[in-house]
């Protein structure tokens, strides 16, 4: 407790990537409201980034704003070396950033598909290893947490649903849920936890259209039985226990949200 307040990643330091929007930015003033200081990832978009930035100053918090693109191996090493340089080292990763770019399977060119792969898979295959890298070189400081690291990857219900109309996004997230599990079996002898989140329907500006109208959301509701539809924070709450020492014993697992 601080100030009265529950703090649970007091200390620590978070990166979360796509975290200049939706679900990434509650993510993050998640994490900066738990103690952590957040590094706010972005592709370029500045003055939405800071904007999460000062909200998370606002709130107390400490965060930064730093441009990468994730699918770019040299962005994503120099991001890593600016976030070593700003605080030292690293203790959570939200590998959040993702995309769509929906079309028919017949229509789909090769550009949409690698595209959404790059960014939604490699993205986080390349953060991911950045922070374990640095992870296993500091190994468990219990100051900090009882783990030397934990990994969210987010992740979507269509790791497991399958979506037509959107093979390249589907085979992204199904690619992440192996991926994840492969990377917690091998990681977890160094007491760093890999785990995702897998939202519903959470609403975001990557999924504008099937919510802005009462009629667009009146139809995604017949697909809710909780007759609500999910809310960045819905996600940050998970993320936050995820990261916490709370979950530890946890990993390897996708939570549906
Ligand atoms: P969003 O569009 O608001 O967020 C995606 C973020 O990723 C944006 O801030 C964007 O700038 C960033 N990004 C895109 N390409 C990038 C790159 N190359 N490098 C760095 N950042 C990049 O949408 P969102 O709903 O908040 O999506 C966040 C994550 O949640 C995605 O991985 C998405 O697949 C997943 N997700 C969302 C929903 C939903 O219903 N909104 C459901 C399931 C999964």
């Amino acid at each position: 407790m601080e100030n009265g307040k529950y703090q649970p990643l007091r200390g620590q330091v978070a990166l979360v990537t796509g975290a200049s929007s939706g679900i990434g930015a509650g993510v993050a003033r998640a994490l900066g409201r738990a103690g952590a200081k957040v590094a706010i990832n972005h592709p370029g978009t500045h003055e939405q980034a800071e904007r999460v930035v000062e909200e998370i100053r606002a709130e107390g918090g400490t965060a930064i704003a730093l441009a990468a693109d994730v699918s770019n191996e040299e962005q994503v090493k120099f991001m890593y070396s600016e976030l070593f340089k700003q605080w030292g080292t690293i203790d959570i990763l939200v590998a959040n950033a993702g995309l769509q770019r929906d079309s028919a399977l017949v229509d789909m060119t090769l550009a949409q598909w690698q595209f959404v792969l790059n960014v939604n898979l490699t993205g986080q295959f390349l953060c991911a290893r950045e922070a374990s890298r640095e992870f296993i070189r500091r190994g468990v400081d219990k100051s900090r947490s009882v783990a030397a690291g934990k990994i969210i990857c987010m992740s979507s219900v269509h790791e497991v649903i399958p979506w037509a109309g959107h093979c390249n996004y589907a085979a992204s997230k199904g690619g992440i849920m192996l991926m994840m599990k492969s990377m917690a079996q091998e990681l977890a002898p160094h007491r760093i936890r890999v785990n995702s989140i897998g939202p519903g329907a959470i609403k975001t500006p990557i999924n504008r259209a099937a919510w802005e109208t009462p009629e667009a959301e009146a139809e995604l509701l017949k697909l809710i039985p909780y007759e609500r539809v999910g809310e960045p924070d819905d996600i940050a709450r998970a993320a936050v226990w995820l990261a916490s020492d709370e979950s530890d014993y946890v990993t390897g697992i996708t939570l549906f949200v």
